[in-house]
């Protein structure tokens, strides 16, 4: 069990709020620090040093005890033994019960009925983990400060973060002395590393499509949909044809691609890879470099990622490995990739490249080229989904170890095994999104790949050796890990039952009134988190969410109450939240429900039990000591950590009823149509009109117009993505060609009634694509230009990029980054902070909060692979096994720990 280091302290002092020897750091804000801060410890970090030697000897002990089966039913025949057993498992549970009474949760561990309790046991213990370690998730963001709402945007006038001081980040004495993976596994105030996507994530409750838009390596071209640019992000409005109409042509256009939209882009590919002949005999082992002796590159720069792509496309073999981080972003986020080969190690920065990476996939889709992974099931899907890669020719140690029926299946257990590495993982689940990254981080991911072809080496020859000679064994692992290769990402999709499944898990049982409120705080914390770009975990804890639904407060303070630490966006929608309660009070019960409540003699609002005691628990200490304000007194005093603008805040205070103020930085507002709406001519206030009634069954599906391909690397001839783009180019010149001339015409006459400054920037858009198309004259493919470049492909390209640098000018990489402004027809905002411009963004798809606007969606279509007849409207179907829409709750969100992560 997880116990949350600073709690362990604590048990028995919940009534005790004089002097505890703990002082709650609200109490203090001076520096002097004469008390001890945990008793009988230096600081906190000896505290938490003893913390976890105690956990860890206590792990290692259990370990060693007799194995169920064999030497357990031998020693149990033993009366001194029995007893021994029983003693020690009821302190166990007891201590168990303990600690998760202190976090308010259920602990009748005890009370055991020993036939089917202990299903139900464990199932309380799995719960109260979840509990803490969410609190102990919020509660470490807040000790950071991790500011949200000042992240989004910095303005003129930024502000530096304020900090909290608690007991949890006060200063020491010695400041550096402070333990390196609590700092390292909490960074604070790390920039939302999403302001610099220059796509922006497409959040939309719609499905999920492959960003790719060329596919090296290739025996099935890539479908029209993902090459023509027209049919994929163009509704051709700029036609000149009524708006109505152009939905229509656009329906058309994608009508006959939605197979093609949701398909695997290497299927085919995939279904008919064998593994090469030499792959299936004997290899020789070939020793890993040590470390100390093994160059790493860290790799930012787009010119060294493509640098790394041809070195890569002649090697053999390469292992990958990604870092992920899912707390502060809804869908998740690859931080990291890792890549090494015999020779060397490369660490590449996914954030910052994240729009170049696909260039990978000449190397990544090479049937010739083996890529190890070690438990790739995530990989997979991480890597379509931030960067468009695919991966033909895996081979998962993960998968291997199964097949051998090794001990243990983790990458540690396999260092230690085959390459006699001790490593530990304790940062796992460190923050990956800081930067500049910590040495020790990098050590730590450059380890996860490092020793991977030896240790592939080494499988293989075992997997042949245990199956005398035979490649079957080692067949069978290379089919699963190409299963796994082709895998689909799928987004969570919110439906109108989303919240039923999570409902059911929480094993409570509610009335009418109660599943509404869960039913609409859940969309509510969906819709949100989509918006912010948070985890709905970050947005409201499930087992909060399950509280205020349980307890369907009166008042927002109510509602603040049901949640310690107070989530920073409940506190600024707890109006909203608390209009939600209203409607969900509104519902009328059941007869037989409001018996019950009668005979519970509840009332629905209670004053919440105080569930915890930790340094942001402000609930016991007196008014007078507390820094920022009870919960039940302020709310919103306690909220200016999370404002940039104090005084703000202060007026909220005084003005109790409009305890929460809007969120300052929404990074997908919803476009204000309501004034053009006016000024609109008759003529196309009717074709909108016509528009509204549209029901085009595959806009849902497709990105509101936003784009997801990075405009720039596209068309911009001059960099050094295009020259691997176009040798991947598979589209005849011709039909190319034949779009580009109707495309011309339609430019055309558009232009005439366009207006001088769209003009303009039309003529520059239809430069940049002709000089696209002439370029791609010169396109030789990759495997000729490869042999021509044997002794000097290095001038090869250099040619085509000065000849093409006569006609555009000459790219410098600030041009390329501000390339897809140019094209945009808006004029640049004012603000220089153009990469990250949300305010752009339409979320009207989204099918969650408007369910109306497009009836027909039925995101379980996407499970099981689309067909063209649609569902009808009514017609609910029931949730498919591939949907992880509601289990799906990233990393520390409720529920999240029980995701099965492959044992890596
Ligand atoms: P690894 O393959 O072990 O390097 O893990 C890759 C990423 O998966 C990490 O950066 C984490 O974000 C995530 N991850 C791995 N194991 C877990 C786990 N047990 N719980 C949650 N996230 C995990
Ligand atoms: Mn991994
Ligand atoms: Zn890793």
């Amino acid at each position: 069990m997880y116990t949350a280091p600073n709690k362990m302290m604590d048990s028995s002092k919940s009534n005790d709020s004089t002097n505890s020897g703990i002082r709650d750091s609200n109490s203090t804000t001076n520096d002097e620090d004469k008390d001890e801060l945990c008793p009988g410890f230096k600081n906190a970090d000896a505290f938490v040093k003893y913390g976890l030697g105690a956990v860890l000897s206590a792990t290692k002990a259990s370990a060693g005890l007799p194995q169920a089966g064999d030497e357990y039913d031998f020693y149990r025949s033993f009366p001194g033994f029995q007893e021994f057993c029983e003693s020690q498992g009821d302190k166990l549970l007891h201590c168990m019960s303990q600690i998760m009474q202190h976090h308010g949760c259920r602990s009748h561990l005890r009370d055991r009925d020993k036939l089917t309790g202990l299903e139900e046991s464990f199932d309380q213990v799995v719960d109260s983990n979840d509990v803490i370690l969410e609190r102990v998730g919020i509660l470490l963001d807040e000790a950071d400060g991790v500011n949200r709402t000042q992240q989004p945007v910095m303005p003129a006038g930024f502000q530096p973060p304020k900090i909290v001081v608690s007991s949890w980040n006060r200063m020491g004495p010695g400041s550096g002395s402070r333990s390196e993976t609590f700092r390292l596994l909490h960074a604070k105030n790390v920039v939302r590393p999403q302001l610099k996507f220059k796509e922006k994530v497409d959040n939309s409750n719609t499905p999920f499509i492959p960003k790719i838009f060329i596919k090296p390596n290739a025996t099935k071209p890539l479908p029209s949909y993902f090459t023509n640019k027209q049919i994929r992000k163009e509704r051709p409005e700029d036609l000149d044809v009524p708006a109505a109409l152009a939905d229509f042509i656009h329906q058309q256009r994608t009508q006959e691609h939605v197979e093609d939209m949701f398909a695997h882009p290497y299927q085919y590919e995939l279904d008919h890879f064998t593994i090469p002949e030499g792959l299936l005999s004997k290899p020789e082992a070939q020793m890993f470099k040590p470390m100390a002796e093994t160059k790493c590159y860290f790799i930012d720069a787009l010119e060294d990622l493509v640098a790394l792509n041809e070195k890569l496309c002649k090697l053999s073999e390469f292992a990958v490995d990604l870092e992920h981080h899912s707390y502060r972003s809804f869908l998740g986020l690859t931080c990291l990739m890792q890549i090494s080969t015999r020779e060397e190690d490369f660490i590449i920065d996914t954030i910052e490249l994240r729009s170049e990476l696909y260039i990978l996939n000449e190397a990544f889709t090479d049937p010739a080229i083996v890529k190890v992974f070690h438990g790739s099931d995530s990989d997979i899907e991480w890597l379509q989904r931030d960067l468009g890669l695919y991966v033909v020719n895996i081979f998962d140690t993960h998968q291997a170890s199964r097949a051998l029926n090794l001990a243990r299946h983790s990458l540690d257990h396999l260092l230690k095994h085959f390459c006699s590495v001790e490593s530990d993982k304790r940062y796992q689940l460190a923050d990956w999104r800081i930067r500049p990254l910590p040495e020790e981080m990098l050590q730590y991911a450059r380890t996860d790949t490092h020793y991977l072809p030896y240790i592939y080496d080494c499988m293989r020859a075992r997997l042949l050796d245990v199956n005398h000679g035979q490649p079957g064994l080692l067949q069978s692992v290379w089919n699963k890990s190409k299963d796994i290769s082709l895998r689909k990402y799928i987004k969570p999709i919110f439906t109108e039952e989303s919240y039923l499944e999570l409902q059911r898990k929480q094993k409570r049982s509610f009335n009418t009134q109660q599943l509404t409120a869960f039913r609409l705080l859940f969309a509510w914390r969906d819709k949100l988190a989509r918006q912010e770009d948070e985890s709905t975990g970050f947005t409201l804890p499930t087992h909060m969410m399950s509280k205020i639904s349980e307890e369907l407060p009166r008042e927002p303070q109510g509602i603040i109450a049901c949640c310690n630490p107070v989530p920073p966006l409940v506190r600024q929608h707890v109006n909203e939240l608390h209009l939600l309660v209203q409607q969900a009070r509104d519902m009328p019960l059941l007869k037989a429900e409001i018996v019950v409540q009668k005979t519970k003699g509840l009332t629905p609002i209670r004053k919440p039990e105080v569930t915890m005691f930790g340094p942001h628990d402000t609930s016991k200490v007196s008014e007078s000591d507390l820094h920022h304000c009870s919960p039940y007194e302020m709310p919103v005093k306690q909220g200016m950590l999370f404002s940039e603008d104090e005084d703000k805040m202060d007026v909220g205070v005084q003005n109790t009823s409009g305890l929460v103020a809007k969120a300052k930085i929404t990074q997908f507002e919803e476009l204000e149509t309501q004034n053009d709406q006016e000024s609109l001519p008759v003529a196309q206030m009717k074709a909108r009109r016509i528009v509204e009634s549209f029901e085009n069954p595959f806009r849902m599906y497709l990105p509101s117009g936003d784009v997801h391909i990075s405009k720039n690397a596209k068309f911009d001839p001059s960099s050094k993505i295009f020259e691997i783009s176009k040798r991947w180019k598979l589209q005849s010149i011709e039909q190319q060609q034949k779009e580009l001339e109707a495309k011309r015409e339609a430019k055309k006459k558009a232009k005439e009634a366009a207006q001088e400054h769209t003009k303009k920037v039309r003529e520059e858009r239809k430069e940049a694509k002709q000089s696209y198309q002439e370029s791609l004259q010169n396109v030789a493919t990759v495997r000729q230009q490869a042999a021509e470049s044997a002794e000097g492909g290095g001038k090869k390209r250099e040619r085509v990029v000065s000849e093409i640098g006569e006609s555009t000018p000459k790219p410098s990489k600030k041009l390329m980054k501000s390339a897809a402004k140019t094209e945009e027809k808006e004029p640049p905002p004012q603000d220089s902070f153009q990469p990250f411009d949300y305010s752009q963004s339409d979320l009207k798809v989204f099918a969650g909060t408007k369910p109306k606007d497009n009836p027909q969606f039925d995101p379980n279509r996407q499970a099981h692979g689309f067909k063209k007849k649609k569902t009808p409207k009514g017609q609910k179907s029931s949730f498919a096994a591939g949907n992880r829409s509601m289990s799906y709750l990233a990393g520390r969100s409720a529920g999240g720990f029980r995701q099965n992560w492959p044992k890596r």
